[in-house]
């Protein structure tokens, strides 16, 4: 495999660097607790940042240039995804819009689902959420039961979806519906794309671990969708499912990868710095293995990314490979988050907003909000299912 890369591309990471550097808005330290979900001013910030970066020309690098993308390749984005960790810049607010939605929309939509939302995802403007869970149905979307009813011009759905992210302040929704009560459960499924302020739609809250509130429970009664906003064929939306996750595991993938190192050099920094029960705490030999061990995993998480990278250029599709790296950094930000706590022994048990908590809590939010890295996106057990049935092809758990 061939690491370097193309002047062409060096001069895209050239271009964005400089770009970077005159508009990342703030010092990362200040910018580390946004939190959409709670304040509306970092709601406001964090979309403010969204379009500069659209209107900069870097918002969906990868993106067809008729529906506002950059029209570069995927590996202008991954050093889209590099530059923007190593940058310290925040994150882009609408990222289930730009790594699942908008993707999605770019193989299963019409012409007029694409030319209406694609640039509007870019710029933030719609804020897109992913109703797939169900109180019932998570690692089993097959059996999910939220209904709607085709009435000719239009669908009338009634159930409700439940850990749906961004919807508090989210503006659509990708949601997938039965639509054949006979068909076999993987069959019978439809995905449309639902404006939130419809109405018949309420949203509700969950609070998590963290004590922010995420995600949340939607509630649809009767809620009339109009035709035009089916995506893909009626009965048919398995197929967009698999489509939708499998862009989900790869688009995360490559943001992770680089995140994830950027939180590596974060911790790096503060070890080197921090004193426990009065001596150097690098001194600790366990310790400078778990930061040795840390520093393998984000290796081998990038070249597990670099090896899917690899697939896609070759003009495949995203496929369950795209598991691997999900379930890599699930487990070792968990490792991570859990050191970074770790070193600062008894002032890890302050939590943000307490006096003498350390970077403000900074970390104890990583580590607690880690916990869910493990279930959200699928768990880890179903990432084992599908990394031994689809890329080991081994037999069948059941
Ligand atoms: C922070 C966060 C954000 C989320 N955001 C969204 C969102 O925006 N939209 C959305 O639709 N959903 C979202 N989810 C939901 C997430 O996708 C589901 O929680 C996840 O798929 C698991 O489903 P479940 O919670 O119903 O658990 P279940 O499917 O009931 O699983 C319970 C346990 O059983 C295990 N299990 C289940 N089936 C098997 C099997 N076949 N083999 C082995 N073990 C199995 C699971 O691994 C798990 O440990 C989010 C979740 C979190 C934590």
């Amino acid at each position: 495999m061939d690491f370097s890369f193309t002047p062409e591309q060096e001069g895209f990471r050239q271009e964005l660097r400089t770009w970077l550097e005159a508009n990342v808005p703030l010092e990362a330290s200040q910018l580390r607790h946004l939190q959409p979900q709670a304040s509306a001013e970092d709601l406001q910030f964090l979309k403010a940042w969204q379009r500069k970066v659209y209107d900069g020309g870097w918002a969906g690098v990868s993106w067809p240039k008729e529906y506002g993308g950059r029209g570069a390749s995927l590996v202008e984005r991954m050093i889209f995804d590099q530059e923007m960790a190593a940058h310290q810049a925040p994150g882009l607010l609408n990222v289930l819009g730009l790594e699942i939605v908008g993707p999605t929309l770019i193989v299963h939509g019409t012409e007029e689902q694409k030319k209406a939302h694609l640039p509007k995802i870019l710029s933030g403007e719609e804020i897109w959420s992913q109703g797939f869970s169900e109180p019932n149905s998570g690692s089993d979307l097959g059996s999910l039961r939220t209904r709607a009813v085709d009435h000719g011009d239009y669908f009338i759905v009634t159930g409700q979806k439940v850990w749906t992210s961004l919807a508090s302040y989210g503006d659509w929704c990708q949601l997938l519906v039965r639509t054949n009560l006979d068909a076999p459960k993987h069959q019978g499924i439809s995905c449309l794309l639902v404006d939130l302020k419809s109405p018949g739609i309420s949203v509700r809250p969950l609070r998590t671990l963290t004590g922010d509130s995420e995600f949340n429970e939607v509630f649809f009664e009767d809620v009339k969708v109009p035709k035009v906003n089916l995506l893909g064929e009626k009965d048919q939306g398995w197929r967009i499912i698999i489509t939708s996750l499998m862009f989900e595991r790869q688009g995360l993938g490559f943001y992770f990868t680089f995140a994830q190192k950027r939180h590596y050099e974060d911790l790096l920094e503060k070890v080197r710095q921090s004193q426990r029960y009065g001596s150097p705490v690098v001194a600790d030999r366990q310790l400078r293995q778990k930061m040795a061990q840390a520093y393998i995993d984000c290796e081998l998480l990038k070249l597990n990314n670099y090896r899917a990278l690899s697939r896609l250029l070759r003009g495949n599709p995203p496929g369950p490979e795209g598991s691997i790296p999900k379930l890599q950094w699930a487990e070792m930000n968990q490792r991570l988050q859990e050191l970074a706590v770790e070193i600062q022994g008894p002032h890890g048990q302050l939590y943000q907003g307490e006096e003498n908590a350390r970077d403000g809590g900074y970390w104890q939010y990583g580590f607690l909000r880690s916990r869910a890295n493990s279930i959200e996106g699928g768990t880890s057990e179903i990432q084992r299912n599908i990394i031994a049935e689809r890329v080991l092809g081994l037999p069948k758990g059941r």
